[in-house]
């Protein structure tokens, strides 16, 4: 079992808000929102950060999947006005959690 604290999400050994779950990604509240809405989006394959991102088509896909399902997400759940994603990428981009996750969050 990985020690990664995501990877339990998408296990359900870890209790989540889920949003949203397919085969290759899964989406839940933030626990701590800086918003109204404040969601993640993770892939399901363990990416440490976007410092791992390949230029092959599974990595290719999966963040379109990704950035397309962030857009549909936002407008279902209210934020149809607009709202910010946000990306934090490793020691000096202030990362806490490391596996890649797309925050997307606003008001109403
Ligand atoms: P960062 O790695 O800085 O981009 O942010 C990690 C995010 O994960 C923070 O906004 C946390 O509030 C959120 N977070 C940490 N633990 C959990 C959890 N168990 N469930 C949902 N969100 C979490
Ligand atoms: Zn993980």
């Amino acid at each position: 079992m990985s020690e990664c604290l995501f990877c339990k999400i998408i296990a359900k050994t870890i209790p989540s808000k889920v949003i949203y779950e397919d085969e290759d990604i899964f989406v839940f509240h933030d626990i701590n929102p800086c918003a109204e809405v404040h969601f993640l989006l993770i892939p399901k394959l363990h990416l440490t950060n976007m410092l791992e991102l390949q230029n092959d088509r599974l990595h290719i896909s999966l963040m379109g999947k990704l950035m397309v399902k962030a857009n549909q997400l936002a407008i279902e759940l209210g934020l149809a006005n607009g709202y910010k994603t946000l990306v934090n990428t490793g020691v000096n981009g202030g990362q806490e959690v490391y596996h890649l996750h797309i925050h997307v969050f606003g008001n109403k």
